[in-house]
This record gives C-alpha cells, structure tokens and sequence, in this order.
C-alpha cells in the first residue's frame, strides 16, 4: 500500500525515507522512529504513513490502520521494554497539549518513573 502524503510534512517525509530518522519499525502502514529530543531514555514516535493531521482527524476508514497502530506500539513495547516492563503512551492532540508536529504520532516512553498527573 502506498499513501501520497503531504509533501512539506516533516513525518510523511521522514516515513518516505526523504529525512533521515534513526527507524525501529516498518511496515505497509505504520512507520516508528526514535525521538530527536527525547523525553525518557526510550522514547519512539509510532505514526501512520498516511498523512492524518491529529487524533482528531481520524475518519472511520482509518479505524484499521488505528487499530493496527495501537497493536505494533505493544510489540515495540514488548521488545523494548519487556512484558512486565512499564511504560507510557501519549498523543498531544492541539497546540495547547503541546502537539507541534501536525501528523498523527504517538509517543512510546519507558526507562523512567512518570509522574501523574502529567505536567
Ligand atoms: P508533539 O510535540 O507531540 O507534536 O511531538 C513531536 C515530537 O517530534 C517531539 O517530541 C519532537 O522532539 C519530535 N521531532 C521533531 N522533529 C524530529 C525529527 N527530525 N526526528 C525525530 N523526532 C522529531
Ligand atoms: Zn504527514
């Protein structure tokens, strides 16, 4: 499967191998890559290839790539982290929660105590 994207998206440009990233998972629909300013001392960003602006913008057609999404971040995690390891997802969705890329991403965050509620 393939998706156009949107051509000045940082994501969809890093997905489509344009900008280098430091890549820990690909498939036809999911593409996840290590933060540059990270957070944790494990932190990956898991995004769709296709280009959806937030959380919001999901539509029902996508509800299977979502779905897949969700199951490979428990595969990085379980990998990673390991099964009884733990860990913290977060998606920002909107400015004020802090969303500064405009290409749905979720952050995968492990190797540190987190605090609640978050900051
Ligand atoms: P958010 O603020 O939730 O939109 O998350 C965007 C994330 O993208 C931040 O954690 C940034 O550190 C990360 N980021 C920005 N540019 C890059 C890049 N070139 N490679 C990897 N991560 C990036
Ligand atoms: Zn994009």
């Amino acid at each position: 499967m393939s998706f156009k994207g949107d051509p000045t998206c940082l994501f969809c440009r890093m997905s489509k191998g344009e900008i280098p990233s430091q890549k820990v998972f690909e498939d036809d629909l999911v593409f996840a890559f290590k933060d540059i300013n990270p957070q944790a001392p494990f932190h990956v960003l898991i995004v769709p290839k296709k280009h959806i602006e937030s959380l919001s913008d999901i539509s029902q057609q996508d509800e299977e790539i979502v779905g897949h999404l969700q199951s490979v971040i428990s595969k990085i995690a379980e990998t990673n982290v390991g099964k009884d390891g733990s860990y913290r997802v977060v998606i920002n969705r909107g400015i004020g929660a802090g969303q500064s890329v405009f290409h749905l991403h979720y952050h995968l965050l492990a190797g540190r105590t987190f605090g609640w509620p978050p900051g």
